[in-house]
């Protein structure tokens, strides 16, 4: 007689009860484990549960539909596959291999199956674009037509089926500080599978968007990011986060290991909570500069869940403006190509403004204000609609997180109805920002020779100033593309007078209601 093993003590997957001849042989199904935007094996809730269920498969999909998508660039996947050559070390150092197939998800799941047959399919939920949530829909479909159980965990502070907002942050914070998810010392493998080539980006992207100084992406890049900003650089984070020409090392730089999950982000919480605690009981040099850093890092760790929690609640707001009352404010046909394409060269004629698009399209990363001053100048000052601006900042952006991005990018838009609008002065922004021009001077070398009054505003040289300073407004470098303050105040006119339809209110209480964080901050 063959001994039951007892499932309660016994997690074996060796073992299934097969029916009819009432013996327990090896079960010849996989746990398949679908990584996305995870590319980590610790604190990763499905990698444990798959191992705890059966033997497994690590695949990792690259969809080609996706890489035509506008919101995708090489960028985006030079740092992916960065991530994927560090996942299969760490799955190696677990006794895994990782599969990389290339096609369509649905179809590569389909050939998986017949060729060895799947039990589970493990993965994390993923908040994205319109077509990762279809193509999970069709995964959904495909699943329940198979009978087979797709189990997707939580990954951060975002919640699925949301009801209320009341006690979000109550639970943001619950999660946070769960214990972190330690992945068995050694996983059992299901027989190695056929694993294809990790594309080139010229094989698979088709905005190549060339990128100078490309962000590392993997675990270990991830890591080293975290300590050093943990450890030194986040002393200046609040000062410094606001002008680039010191948030390029005062910001945290992990929105793209976050993006694409090298790093938890409860673990990147938690390790700053641990922070936070040796510097209270050190009492270290500069220990409320500190101190004042962290809070502002966690509560924007906090914003990451929340605006992505929106576009989880409402994909639409990808493509609808937020609000209804704006549709129709801005043309939805193709804008102005020599405005549009000014914008995206960085030859608008503002130093300032010209200066943070240059330094985006060469690193694919620039800090916060200078996105939402991008952002806001595409939408105000030449009134294009934010789908365009959005879709073509989204692919200079390797930390692209469409939660994020489309919900960041209608509130600079004014179209969300709960923010006030925020116009940005380009001028005065250079003036704050970059008061001695070295930022513009860095990025423009067209005005090196400006001095700094002239800086942010070159189009006030005389003639024989443009000589001597060797720039010809027009010739050297353009002349502005708009007359910045009227073209503010026509926007700021248009956006208020929506305020002033029938049924804006009770929208804007809608949006408020479902959205909107309880804390008073959106
Ligand atoms: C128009 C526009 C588009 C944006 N698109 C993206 C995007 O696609 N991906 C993205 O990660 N961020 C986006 N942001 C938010 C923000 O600019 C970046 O998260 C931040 O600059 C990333 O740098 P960091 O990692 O050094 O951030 P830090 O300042 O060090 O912050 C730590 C983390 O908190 C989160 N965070 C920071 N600021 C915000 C914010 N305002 N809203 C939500 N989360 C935040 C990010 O995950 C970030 O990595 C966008 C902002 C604007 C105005």
């Amino acid at each position: 007689m063959f001994g039951l093993p007892n499932r309660a003590y016994d997690l074996s997957p060796e073992l299934e009860f097969v029916g009819l001849k009432g013996v327990w042989v090896r079960n010849p199904l996989m746990e398949v484990v679908w990584f996305k935007r995870d590319l980590r094996t610790f604190d990763h809730a499905p990698l444990t549960n798959a191992a705890a269920a059966g033997e497994v498969l690590a695949l990792y999909v690259v969809e080609p539909d996706y890489w035509l998508l506008p919101d995708t660039s090489a960028r985006q996947w030079l740092f992916i596959k960065d991530c994927l050559n560090s996942l299969r070390s760490e799955l190696e150092a677990l006794g895994l291999s990782l599969t990389i197939r290339v096609g369509d998800m649905v179809a590569v799941l389909e050939a998986l199956h017949n060729e060895r047959g799947i039990c589970q399919l493990h993965s994390h939920q993923e908040t994205g674009n319109m077509w990762t949530f279809k193509r999970d829909k069709a995964v959904k479909h495909w699943c329940v037509d198979r009978g087979i159980r797709w189990r997707e965990e939580r990954q951060n502070g975002v919640i699925r089926g949301l009801k209320s907002r009341d006690d979000w942050s109550k639970r943001w914070d619950e999660f946070m500080s769960r214990p972190k998810i330690v992945p068995p010392k050694m996983i059992l493998p299901a027989d190695a599978m056929p694993s294809d080539r990790i594309p080139d980006p010229e094989e698979l992207c088709t905005n190549s968007l060339a990128c100078n100084e490309i962000q590392p992406g993997g675990r270990p890049a991830g890591f080293k990011l975290l300590e050093s900003f943990l450890m030194g650089r986040g002393a200046s984070y609040q000062k410094g986060m606001s002008s680039p020409n010191t948030a390029f090392s005062s910001c945290s730089r992990l929105s793209t290991h976050l993006s694409y999950g090298t790093l938890s982000i409860r673990e990147v919480f938690q390790a700053s909570m641990g922070r936070v605690k040796k510097l209270k009981e050190s009492g270290a040099v500069r220990q409320g500069e500190w101190l004042k850093s962290l809070g502002a890092f966690q509560s924007r760790l906090h914003w990451h869940c929340h605006f992505i929690q929106k576009l989880e609640s409402a994909p639409q707001f990808e493509v609808e403006n937020a609000h209804p009352s704006y549709i129709g404010i801005r043309s939805e046909s193709a804008p102005k190509k020599d405005h549009i394409e000014a914008w995206i060269n960085g030859r608008t004629g503002f130093p300032f403004i010209d200066a943070c698009m240059r330094a985006l399209r060469s690193a694919g990363w620039i800090n916060f204000r200078a996105r939402a001053m991008l952002q806001s100048f595409a939408s105000y000052h030449l009134w294009i609609h934010w789908r365009f601006s959005g879709v073509l900042l989204a692919q200079l952006f390797t930390d692209y997180e469409p939660g994020i991005h489309w919900n960041q990018v209608q509130m600079q838009s004014g179209t969300t109805g709960v923010n006030l609008a925020r116009i940005y002065n380009p001028v005065k922004q250079g003036r704050d920002q970059d008061p001695n021009g070295e930022f513009v001077k860095r990025w423009i070398p067209e005005l090196k020779r400006l001095p700094n009054e002239l800086i942010h505003e070159p189009w006030l040289m005389t003639a024989m100033e443009q000589k001597l300073h060797g720039c010809v407004i027009g010739k050297n470098y353009p002349t502005p593309i708009v007359d910045h303050i009227k073209a503010a105040q026509e926007a700021r006119a248009k956006i208020y007078q929506v305020r002033k339809t029938r049924g804006w209110i009770e929208s804007r209480d809608a949006i408020l209601e479902k959205h909107g964080s309880r804390k008073g901050k959106s």
